[in-house]
């Protein structure tokens, strides 16, 4: 239970693909944390005792959605260390015991309120390492902690010595093992399965490591067919072409990051018999690439090899990205935060990048990140817009987003499932900012 509120005269966004903003608008917030009215404000009875919070000179937005997040790492750049295989295994060990579980928990829960007081409201988590994203959805829907709504992957479906593995996944090479890992996740309470479909930028051993196909079609059927019997849609990590065609043919429902669309892997979007809904997908991930290839390496410490295959990936995400724009493919936007410079605190910077580098206006990045969102992860009559019936989450913010994405770095108050958090603090890294800050120019 929340305490009822409504907040009066503020300019509203309502997360619809118009972009208008409408001025002078109330919204009220009942106490089941739904919003019970939106509209004009000279057409909105309100009992005389609710209270009412001025919103003059405002902007209203639904709360944010990140698609494509993980919460174990807070986003300072992890080096290349960590590619190492003895190196890689020794930590996984170290976070199965119970000292490293109750680290990952907390910062778990760090990492979601720095993100949920940057305006982020639900988050889908694809790739933890073990339950621990899990664990902090219960504290949250239980009540014992306000946060973010949460959608948990849990550790992901990898092949041996593929992509997330061991750190973040579960192994499986053959396709009834992989959908014993599936099965084994959503017994657990996960509400989102993640495969790693091809190589990635991170863990890569050399240059065109990444985008490479990794696991089996069949396997990812298997997923797909245990996943969707639940009624859970299935994320694939996917950076090369043929990887992508091969994640849509087995029924994946969202492709994250992407390459270039081949002919068939823009028909398969449209029109995906094998997914859950009839269609797929595409979640670049922008915030997560443009370091890594603008950064020095030197400076960085990610090494030649990160950089090589960041380059490469980046061409193919945005030429993807820019074919899906085109041909109406369904869109959806993820940071994956956690991932070297990709900070909790950084949602906005996500947006900011759109129009900087593909042909897009910022009243459709705004849209995808809210109402598009919510219907690429199965939430539209949950979340993501102004609308009565809809979760009261809600970000109200000092300037007009649509001027710049800015806007967003610091809202003045966010509301999630009806509950206020005034003057959000967030914990920012500062010495990430400033190197984030020069991509802007
Ligand atoms: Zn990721």
């Amino acid at each position: 239970m929340s305490a009822p509120f409504a907040i009066v005269g503020i300019d509203a966004l309502t997360g619809e693909r118009d972009g208008a903003v409408h001025r002078d608008w109330t919204v009220s917030v009942g106490a089941d944390g739904l919003i019970s009215s939106a509209g004009p404000s000279a057409q909105i009875d309100l009992p005389p005792t609710l209270p009412r919070i001025d919103g003059a000179g405002k902007f209203l937005v639904p709360g944010m959605i990140n698609a494509h997040a993980h919460l174990f790492a807070d986003g300072r750049p992890l080096s290349s260390i960590y590619t190492n295989p003895r190196i890689a295994g020794h930590l996984t060990r170290a976070m199965h015991t119970p000292p490293g579980r109750a680290l990952l928990r907390r910062r778990t829960r760090q990492n979601a309120l720095t993100q949920l007081h940057s305006g982020v409201t639900t988050i889908r988590t694809v790739g933890d390492t073990a339950d621990e994203v899990i664990h902090v959805r219960g504290q949250i829907d239980s009540g014992e902690i306000t946060g973010p709504r949460l959608l948990p992957a849990g550790p992901l479906m990898a092949i041996t010595g593929g992509h997330g593995a061991p750190q973040i996944a579960l192994i499986g090479d053959e396709p009834e093992t992989a959908r014993a890992n599936t099965r084994r996740n959503l017994r657990r309470g996960a509400q989102a399965i993640k495969i790693a479909a091809t190589g990635g930028v991170t863990d890569a051993l050399d240059v065109g490591h990444a985008g490479r196909p990794e696991m089996p079609e069949a396997s990812m059927r298997a997923v797909c067919e245990e996943a969707h019997g639940a009624g859970v849609l299935v994320a694939a990590h996917a950076q090369g072409r043929e990887g992508v065609l091969a994640a849509l043919r087995a029924g994946v429902d969202t492709i994250e990051h992407g390459a270039t669309l081949l002919p068939e892997s823009i028909e398969l979007f449209h029109d995906n018999p094998a997914s859950l809904r009839g269609w797929s997908a595409l979640v670049p991930t922008l915030l997560a690439c443009i370091p890594l290839v603008r950064f020095d390496p030197q400076v960085t410490g990610l090494g030649e090899v990160v950089q090589e295959n960041a380059r490469m990936v980046l061409d193919e995400m945005l030429t993807g990205a820019q074919q899906a724009i085109e041909h109406g493919i369904a869109l959806g936007i993820g940071t994956d935060s956690g991932v070297s410079y990709s900070t909790h605190s950084s949602f906005w910077r996500e947006l900011d990048l759109y129009p900087r580098l593909l042909d897009v206006d910022p009243a459709a990045v705004l849209h995808t990140a809210t109402a598009g969102n919510a219907s690429v992860l199965g939430l539209e009559g949950v979340t993501g817009r102004l609308a009565p019936g809809l979760s009261a989450d809600l970000v109200v913010l000092e300037s007009d987003p649509l001027e710049s994405f800015e806007a967003l770095a610091e809202p003045s108050m966010v509301v999630v499932r009806g509950e206020r958090i005034v003057r959000p603090e967030i914990r920012r890294i500062p010495d990430i900012d400033a190197q984030l800050d020069t991509l802007r120019v």
